[in-house]
């Protein structure tokens, strides 16, 4: 299938204020769709099913991954994450901008199945910095603070693999730098000339001629 939409996959460890960024990218830019993923894990306080996940149990998870809805799926601090196949196909069949909010390992999968997926990588300025925000949240314990940062030096591992590295020190910065990244997307060959066909057509002759 031609893909003339953007897809782009945003992969941050916790605490570099990925979801704060993705959201106000999506009040400002109503052209993008954002993929809700279905997961096993249980709602935290204020999450809707339908709106931050399609929460489910394991075995239909399992059932689903066995009937091959997922794009991608990974295992993630002890529960499955998965992206939906007929969501995304929609939304490429129409030409609509995607945003997926997912893991290293399911942004692998993805660019290994559509190689236009643009991986952009929010990286916090230092770990130091990382560590503090964990902390300053005080939502969890020492252990799992710890555990986090443990899994945020894990997935900062996999950096080389992105596209784009967005550094979330000054917020209004970071989310000025990614709607760069979304309009340089739009700007690519492949979706341009499918947006302009008349254009494309002319040029198609024009270098018939020559
Ligand atoms: P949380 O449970 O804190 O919302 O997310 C935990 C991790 O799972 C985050 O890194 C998040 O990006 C990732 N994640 C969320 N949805 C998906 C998905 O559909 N696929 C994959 N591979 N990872 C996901």
């Amino acid at each position: 299938m031609t893909y003339t939409g953007s897809m782009l996959m945003v992969v941050a460890p916790s605490g570099a204020g990925k979801s704060s960024l993705v959201n106000a990218l999506l009040k400002q830019d109503k052209d993008i769709g954002l993929s809700v993923s279905f997961t096993t894990r249980s709602p935290r306080p204020g999450e809707v099913n339908g709106r931050e996940y399609n929460f489910l149990s394991e075995a239909e998870f399992l059932e689903r991954k066995a009937a091959g809805d997922f794009l991608e799926w990974a295992k993630v601090h002890g529960n499955y994450y998965g992206t939906s196949k007929s969501w995304i196909e929609s939304q490429m069949k129409n030409g609509r901008d995607v945003i997926l909010e997912i893991d290293w390992q399911g942004a692998r999968q993805v660019q290994a199945i559509i190689p236009e997926a643009i991986w952009i990588f929010i990286l916090p300025p230092s770990i130091q910095t990382l560590e503090d925000r964990l902390r300053h949240r005080a939502q969890d314990d020492e252990a799992t603070i710890q555990k986090r940062v443990a899994a945020a030096r894990e997935e900062l591992t996999h950096v080389a693999e992105a596209n784009y590295l967005v550094i979330n020190d000054d917020f209004d910065t970071a989310l000025a730098e990614l709607n760069h990244v979304v309009l340089a997307s739009r700007l690519r060959k492949n979706s341009q000339l499918a947006r302009h066909q008349k254009l494309a057509q002319e040029l198609g002759a024009s270098n018939k001629q020559k």
